[in-house]
């Protein structure tokens, strides 16, 4: 009998299952592929940050160096295949160390499909059909979430793809679609469109990553014109069709009624991802899922069962892997009798395209909307000695904070490097700081950072120094 049994080995399953066993409880973790680490260490963050920065060298190789003063004695050549090749080590190690983790901690790992006989016994069917049952006292659900296909897209894996094979193309396509203007779209996007594809982007809302504060979608959409992105917004996909060797996606205009067809070598769909409960049988432990499928939890992620919980993105809130992880901590923390915190209200987003975007806290669109009187003070990236020096001069940093009380309530970034510098917003915002507060640190010079004081001074005062 386990204390606990992890369903799932993602950034949520993995790290509650080593909280779990520091904490004395005797674990189990159950993952139906060979590899463990999940969606984000196979198919999601990982990956796609090992090819964003392989294409970004190749860009700047090709687009940047001579002007840093650096010739290349001839244009620099793409290989994919060895770009594929240095991605999947990097992939492979990282799952390496989760095995080296799990065997660290003495967790037992059962590789196969898990799902519930009862709420205490989990079958788990291995590859080969061998069955084992897994007896547990309590269990985390942490099954994570599988990308929206809608059957009328045709899903084909070859031409009509998924983020999934998007990390494994044979070729850079000339030509390719993609149907989403969110964060996956826009990161896949740019590394093609680095690498010299044609990228057309086709999109229901009228703006890009529409979640995030208005300003930073507006500044990503002129630096990815830039690398030669067209974009298609309210444009509802009718139809997405593949003759084995290129794409036709057919979609309405939505203000006008007429239709645009597109042609291309894939269609990439990234139209957002939901929770992965199929097969589960989480009726048979007496447990619900919510309007949107995603398993149901109280605040202490509990489900309707009190022995069984659920985190990541199998729940509501941000499918990231860092929000997985702190549920995961604050699940096994629970369970061993202590009294966890998270803030969901500060964990951090970003999108790693270049210039990157960064994001904590409220949007100004959503304060007022809850007419709260906010002050707004921003910097651009193009005023920072830094960001001059390396040729990074797009985007802004923008700080909101309260009226009367100054307290700063979001900060929304543009920028080079902007996913390190939110982190300093996220420690300022937990203490709950002032933007005076901000503005009055001193920070090292030249760096990215200064662009967050600067726009904190803007915001008490409009008193930035360098603009
Ligand atoms: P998952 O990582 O999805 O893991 C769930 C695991 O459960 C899987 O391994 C699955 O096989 C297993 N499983 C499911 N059902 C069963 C079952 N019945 N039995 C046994 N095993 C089962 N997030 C970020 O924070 N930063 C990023 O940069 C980022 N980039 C991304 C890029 C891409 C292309 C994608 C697709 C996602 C990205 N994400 C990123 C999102 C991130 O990957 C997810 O939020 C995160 O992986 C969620 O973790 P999880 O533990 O909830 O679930």
């Amino acid at each position: 009998m386990f204390d606990v049994t992890v369903i799932g080995s993602g950034p949520g399953g993995y790290v509650a299952a080593i909280r779990c066993a520091q904490l004395g409880l005797k674990t189990a973790l159950i993952e139906k592929y060979d590899t463990l680490g999940g969606t984000c260490l196979n198919v999601g963050c990982i990956p796609s940050k090992a090819l964003l920065d392989s294409s970004e060298h190749y860009h700047n190789a090709a687009h940047t160096f001579s002007e840093h003063g650096i010739d290349l004695a001839s244009p620099p050549i793409v290989n994919l295949p060895q770009m594929i090749a240095r991605k999947n080590k990097v992939v492979s190690d990282t799952c390496a160390g989760v095995d080296f983790l799990m065997r660290k901690n003495k967790i037992t790992v059962f590789h196969g499909f898990g799902s519930f006989n009862t709420a205490n016994q989990v079958k788990v069917v291995a590859k080969n059909g061998e069955e084992t049952l897994v007896d547990t006292k309590n269990t985390i659900i942490a099954t994570g979430s599988k990308p929206i296909m809608p059957p009328a897209f045709n899903y084909d894996k070859k031409r009509i793809i998924t983020s999934t094979e998007a990390l494994n193309l044979p070729e850079v396509p000339k030509r390719m679609i993609i149907v989403g203007a969110g964060v996956i779209g826009m990161e896949l996007g740019s590394v093609y469109g680095r690498l010299g594809t044609q990228i057309e982007v086709v999109e229901f809302a009228d703006k890009m990553l529409p979640t995030m504060d208005a300003d930073l979608g507006k500044e990503l959409q002129k630096s990815l014109k830039k690398l030669g992105f067209n974009f298609h917004y309210q444009h509802k996909v009718q139809s997405i069709s593949s003759d084995g060797e290129k794409t036709t996606l057919v979609a309405e205009n939505t203000k006008d009624g007429s239709l645009v067809t597109l042609e291309a070598d894939y269609t990439l769909v990234a139209i957002g991802r939901r929770a992965y409960t199929d097969g589960l049988r989480v009726e048979n432990a007496g447990i619900s899922l919510d309007e949107r499928g995603r398993i149901a939890v109280n605040e202490h992620l509990q489900t309707a069962n009190p022995s069984i919980f659920a985190i990541g993105d199998v729940v509501r809130g941000a499918m990231l892997a860092h929000k997985a992880e702190e549920e995961g901590v604050f699940v096994a923390e629970f369970l061993a009798g202590q009294k966890p915190h998270i803030n969901h209200n500060l964990i951090p987003g970003v999108v790693y395209t270049w210039p990157e975007v960064a994001s904590v806290g409220k949007t100004e669109a959503e304060l007022k909307a809850e007419g709260r009187a906010i002050k707004v003070g921003k910097f651009p990236f193009k005023a920072l000695g830094r960001a001059r020096a390396s040729m990074d001069t797009d985007g802004l940093v923008k700080v909101i904070s309260d009226a009367t009380t100054d307290e700063v309530l979001g900060v929304h970034a543009i920028g080079p490097r902007v996913a390190d510098v939110i982190m300093e917003a996220v420690v300022a915002m937990e203490f709950r700081a002032s933007a005076e507060d901000i503005a009055r640190i001193c920070h090292p010079h030249p760096t990215y950072t200064e662009a967050l004081k600067e726009a904190a001074l803007d915001a008490t005062g409009k008193r930035a120094l360098h603009i």
